[in-house]
């Protein structure tokens, strides 16, 4: 196979224009940093532009009023939604197209155009819950799709790994009653939002496993592969969804792990060799979180190689 047919990427410039203010960690130079890196390591990979979500793929995770908030405010200028979270005037385009990426991304895969997707998006998603914006997320991207999987497509078990340092309280929430959505979540705990605690198990369809400040590579690595892998192993996904945050990494300035972007190779490839033996090879990825630049440019050009690797 072709490396197009294998992975292909979305993203939208729209993405760009979310503008939290000039100090806040979740700034454009992030997703600038990843798709220079990814073109510049990849320049044969196909990129397509991501659509707007439908108001009706948004509502099937979040409610009314979340949508009227985001979408409807339209602020002429930056307004904190909570002490972490701001909506500015670019921030509903960007949300939308966030979102919206996924819901592509998903379809591009279950139809078989391409066996695999990376979202290069902005804002990120996995703390927004079904009500509110919060930690830096306006929607909760990964959620969107793993419903669209679900309700759109019929698939009735959907697995959402989640490797971002901070945990997915949003995503968490929003599945944590529903049996085809498994959740899988290594996070750096204490730390924000301080969930993620290894007893929330939803209806046994959620599995935590916090880590400690300074966790290293190895650490890491032994909870992906004695507690988490072996749960995505007996759950048999039809589709492998990955909230892509990459704020573990040592140099990351939120957060105490100490990984490396050969770590995200690592699970990375665990990821798609589960995914090709349950899931026609069929994974889906988006971009979380990650605030050190290089190590966000190092770490996606990982994950994508490995992504990539046929
Ligand atoms: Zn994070």
């Amino acid at each position: 196979m072709t490396a197009a047919s294998i992975l292909r990427c979305y993203t939208h410039p729209a993405c760009i224009g979310h503008e939290p203010g000039a100090t806040h960690a979740e700034q454009p130079a992030r997703l600038k940093a990843v798709t220079g890196a990814l073109r510049e390591a990849f320049p044969l990979l196909p990129w397509c532009e991501a659509p707007r979500a439908t108001r009706g793929q948004l509502l099937r995770v979040h409610d009314d009023a979340l949508l009227a908030l985001v979408l409807d405010t339209q602020p002429d200028r930056a307004m904190s939604l909570d002490p972490d979270t701001v909506l500015a005037p670019g921030s509903a385009e960007a949300a939308l197209r966030a979102a919206g990426a996924g819901v592509a991304a998903v379809d591009a895969v279950l139809s078989g155009q391409t066996r695999r997707a990376f979202c290069a998006v902005r804002p990120p998603g996995h703390h927004a819950t079904a009500t509110v914006a919060m930690g830096f997320c306006l929607f909760n991207n990964i959620a969107v799709a793993a419903a669209h999987a679900c309700d759109k497509h019929g698939l009735a078990r959907v697995a959402v790994i989640d490797f971002d340092v901070h945990h997915g309280n949003g995503t968490q929430a929003i599945f944590d009653t529903d049996p085809r959505v498994l959740y899988l979540s290594s996070h750096q705990l204490p730390l924000y939002p301080d969930t993620g605690h290894a007893n929330e198990r939803g209806v046994g369809n959620i599995v935590n496993a916090p880590l400690p400040p300074g966790t290293g590579g190895e650490g890491f690595r032994k909870v992906w592969r004695e507690r988490l892998l072996p749960v995505l192993e007996s759950f048999r996904p039809q589709l492998v969804l990955v909230s892509a945050g990459f704020d573990a990494h040592r140099l990351d300035p939120l957060a105490q792990l100490q990984l490396e972007a050969d770590d995200y190779h690592w699970l990375t490839t665990e990821l798609v060799a589960s995914a090709r033996r349950h899931a026609g090879g069929r994974l889906v990825s988006m971009l979380e979180g990650g605030y050190d630049l290089t190590a966000l440019a190092q770490s996606s050009v990982a994950h994508v190689t490995a992504l990539l690797d046929d």
